[in-house]
């Protein structure tokens, strides 16, 4: 038995079970079932049930967002955003994926050639709690449109939402065992993997969860995709226009509280703007408004679990203890971590060189361009960058230099339906969204005909 509270006045939310290896394995042998039939359905009848999914989502998600904010304190406005986003990932695949998953003509020496690509079987998703829907979506719509079924262990902290995502699945019509959640442990995993009939497998969170999840999904030879944990710098560089940067960095370090693994966790900014961007930054996060999540005008809500904001505050204190200075924020109380901005960073602080997932934001200020890049790349993640400079053609001809899954010039780093989605380094392989994430769990079959 485990419980989940409200994270932010810690009330008694529900009580749940994690269900036993033999009703989870009950459970992926209905979607190994149901694959069979699924894959041939044609794509348009899959694609029909989505536009319901559509339609499902406006109707819910209210209710949906709701959840979300009580499971883990997600501002209220940023539930309801993250629902829409859902939606518009549907929208995108419905708009596409006859384009992604149509054969390809390949001329070759051979009368004809080409690939097709066809469903895998069942795919497990393994996700996290801090975009507890988004993070499904983007991996299991892709899938299940490509023809495969998919069994989905979500993080215990948000077992409602999980709850309530299959739910949405039954309502748009969806057959039974196309899409089941398994309310199971962390510890579970790794007996599912093993089933013969899953195929592959998809996790998003931790780089400790990630090795258990691979390592497993490897020792049976199967495919899996890790969208780890990030530390993307945000780097203003000397000509950078000071306003829009300062309005960027607000939400790329604080949405979602912090907890992002795009968000930007480390501000490099050149040090001839370094004492007017940091100004202008602290005036801005001091304006943010922390509160109930309930409130619509809530933009900063309690970490997703005390223990979390403990964790922050470790990082903090630590690096605070290594010589950084906190110029705003700073403290905790239960699962509240105010905004905070640092400086005085030296490259070995946890608040540099580890991930901060919170609203932790530590500055540092750099001399040459080189410097920012090593400064960049010394993360042993690499899942993106923001630069900020108004020489767009001279940025362009160094992105090659940037050790990083997705960099944006004058924006935040963010996830887009038509853009590929992944890092490299210790924020894991493979890709989500667009046409890569789509064919991640597909088989590419080569044709040649002589
Ligand atoms: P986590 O502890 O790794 O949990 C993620 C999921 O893995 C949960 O469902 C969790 O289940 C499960 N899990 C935990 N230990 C496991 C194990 N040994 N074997 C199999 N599954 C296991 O991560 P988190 O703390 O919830 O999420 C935060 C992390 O996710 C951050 O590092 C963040 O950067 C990363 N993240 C990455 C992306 C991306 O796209 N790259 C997006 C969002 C978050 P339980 O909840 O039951 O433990």
């Amino acid at each position: 038995m485990f419980s989940i509270v409200n994270p932010f006045d810690a009330t008694f939310l529900s009580e749940y079970q994690y269900i036993t290896d033999n009703q989870a394995f009950y459970d992926c042998n209905l979607c190994k079932k149901s694959f069979v039939i699924w894959r041939t359905n044609t794509l348009d009848e899959r694609l029909k049930i989505i536009e319901n999914l559509i339609f499902i989502l406006y109707k819910d998600k209210q209710n949906l967002a709701k959840q979300c904010t009580l499971e883990m304190g997600k501002p209220i406005r940023q539930s309801v955003a993250e629902v829409e986003k859902c939606i518009l990932l549907c929208e995108y695949y419905l708009n596409n994926a006859l384009n992604f998953l149509s054969p390809r003509t390949i001329t070759t020496d051979g009368t004809e050639s080409f690939v097709t690509y066809e469903p895998l079987g069942v795919i497990l998703g393994v996700m996290p709690w801090n975009y507890p829907y988004w993070q499904v979506f983007r991996f299991a719509i892709p899938a299940i449109i490509a023809g495969n079924t998919v069994v989905l262990k979500h993080a215990s902290n948000v077992a409602g939402c999980a709850i309530l995502l299959e739910e949405i699945f039954i309502k748009a019509g969806f057959p039974e065992g196309i899409y089941k959640n398994l309310l199971i442990s962390g510890e579970q995993v790794t007996n599912i993997i093993d089933l013969p009939y899953i195929k592959g497998v998809s996790l998003t969170g931790s780089e400790k969860a990630g090795v258990a999840v691979a390592t497993k999904a490897a020792s049976t030879i199967k495919k899996s995709v890790l969208e780890l944990g990030g530390s993307n710098a945000f780097i203003l560089l000397e000509d950078a226009n000071i306003e829009k940067a300062v309005a960027t960095a607000v939400t790329a370090r604080m949405q979602n509280t912090g907890q992002s693994c795009i968000a930007a966790k480390r501000f490099l900014v050149h040090q001839s703007i370094y004492d007017t961007f940091l100004e202008k930054f602290k005036i801005a996060i001091k304006a943010l408004k922390t509160g109930n999540p309930m409130d619509e005008d809530t933009d900063i809500g309690p970490l997703a679990r005390v223990d979390l904001a403990e964790e922050i505050e470790k990082q903090v204190v630590k690096s605070v203890e290594m010589g950084a200075k906190i110029v705003v924020g700073g403290k905790r109380d239960k699962a509240f971590y105010t905004p905070t901005i640092m400086t005085n960073i030296t490259t070995d602080m946890p608040v540099f060189k580890e991930e901060v997932f919170g609203p932790v934001a530590p500055v540092m200020p750099f001399d040459t361009f080189e410097e920012a890049v090593a400064l960049s790349n010394s993360s042993e993640f690499g899942l993106g960058v923001s630069i900020f400079t108004e020489d767009i053609e001279s940025i362009k001809q160094k992105i090659h230099l940037f050790e990083e899954g997705a960099v944006f010039i004058n924006a935040l780093v963010k996830s887009d339906p038509a853009l590929p989605f992944g890092g490299v380094k210790k924020s894991g392989y493979g890709r989500e969204l667009a046409e890569n994430g789509i064919k991640e769990f597909v088989n590419v079959k080569t044709v040649y005909i002589k």
